[in-house]
């Protein structure tokens, strides 16, 4: 008989964080740096641990040079040549901080990233990429990148529960990348019913995780700024975003015009039917795509939203005393709630006057 597990499992939009007495003055003391030495490379990291994904329209060079001023990190598309990152590494001396080379898990992914890290030896950052993180194979797989490339700090995934967090730590993992479903264009849940509410997978990795001194990257499913606080707050390392980031002048692709004239550009799932006809992977028969394409709104700048997101998480911060965001997660009691925010004027904000969404 097929078992039941009956504990509560919870999504960022299950839980507020509740308040805390604090000395904190203002948000504008807040730390949100944070200093990590990672379990395999040994490597030390200092930055805010925000991370573009690694998906076409959002893990771009002009995100990086834009994320990387403010000391947050970017994780390159895999689809960039090795001349387009030893460019962005020469236009921006020190850039290589808060950048990741991306990877699939093939052997000619593994030929790829020695040829980069031979060539750009001033790579430190890899991100191991599969859909399904479960696999002995891309358990192989990440050990053989590990004994190939020792010096490189390793992100992998993508799994949603702790035993699976520890073998790919045990594996060669530095930091291993949380999220199974929970993605703004993501339809996994939907066509095979397979997936762990977010917040929950991630206080549970991040606790097996750190047990072994490695790290965790809460990946998918933050729509506002607040469910970033709320994954920092649940032990996530880092957070990593891609709705959030789209349609903005530093995504990819055009900006379009609908019939009304509303600006847009287009946002698509990485295994979407779009980015596998632009990069004419063939979807195997017994393949189902699973992701969508949609049309975003057309943002700007992602400057404005990347102060809108810091200030939220500052904002977070002082509400529970945290000095520094490494005090977030200690200081974090969740409320469980059925209503989270007051719906009364949804979608009637007026575009003028709320610039950020
Ligand atoms: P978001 O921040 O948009 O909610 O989630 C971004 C994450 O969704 C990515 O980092 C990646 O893990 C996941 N993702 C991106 N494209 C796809 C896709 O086509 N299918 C699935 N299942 N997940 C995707």
């Amino acid at each position: 008989m097929p078992r039941v597990e009956n504990d509560i499992k919870l999504d960022f939009k299950d839980v507020l964080i509740r308040p805390k007495r604090s000395t904190l003055k203002s948000r504008e003391e807040v730390d949100l740096h944070r200093p990590y030495v990672f379990r395999h490379s040994k490597a030390e990291y200092h930055g805010i641990p925000i991370i573009a994904a690694n998906m076409d329209s959002v893990g771009t060079l002009e995100m990086a040079k834009t994320f990387h001023q403010s000391d947050l990190f970017t994780a390159l598309h895999k689809y960039y040549g090795v001349e387009e990152v030893a460019s962005l590494l020469k236009e921006v001396p020190g850039i290589e901080k808060n950048i990741a080379i991306s990877s699939g898990g093939t052997s000619d992914d593994l030929t790829r990233l020695q040829t980069i890290s031979d060539t750009l030896p001033a790579i430190q950052f890899a991100c191991l990429d599969v859909a399904n993180g479960y696999t002995e194979f891309f358990v192989d797989y990440v050990r053989r990148v590990r004994e190939a490339l020792p010096h490189l700090t390793i992100m992998a995934g993508n799994v949603v529960t702790g035993e699976m967090v520890e073998q790919l730590i045990l594996a060669g993992a530095d930091i291993v990348k949380v999220g199974i479903g929970p993605g703004s264009v993501c339809t996994t849940r939907t066509k095979t019913g397979v997936g762990y509410p977010q917040l929950s997978a991630v206080m549970e990795c991040a606790d097996a995780a750190h047990g072994l001194n490695g790290h965790i990257i809460s990946d998918g499913g933050c729509s506002v700024p607040g469910d970033i606080a709320k994954a920092f707050g649940g032990g996530a390392d880092f957070v990593m975003l891609g709705g959030m980031l789209a349609g903005h002048d530093e995504s990819a692709g055009e900006v379009m015009e609908d019939e009304s004239g509303k600006k847009f550009k287009i946002f698509y799932g990485m295994s979407s039917r779009t980015a596998m006809d632009k990069h004419s992977t063939k979807l195997a028969d017994y393949r189902a795509s699973e992701g969508k394409t949609v049309r975003v709104p057309y943002r700007g700048p992602v400057q404005m939203t990347m102060r809108d997101i810091l200030g939220g998480l500052r904002s977070a911060c002082t509400y529970v005393g945290a000095p520094h965001l490494k005090e977030l997660s200690k200081r974090t009691t969740f409320i469980r709630v059925t209503q989270q925010v007051n719906e009364a004027f949804r979608g009637l904000e007026d575009p003028k006057l709320n610039p950020v969404h």
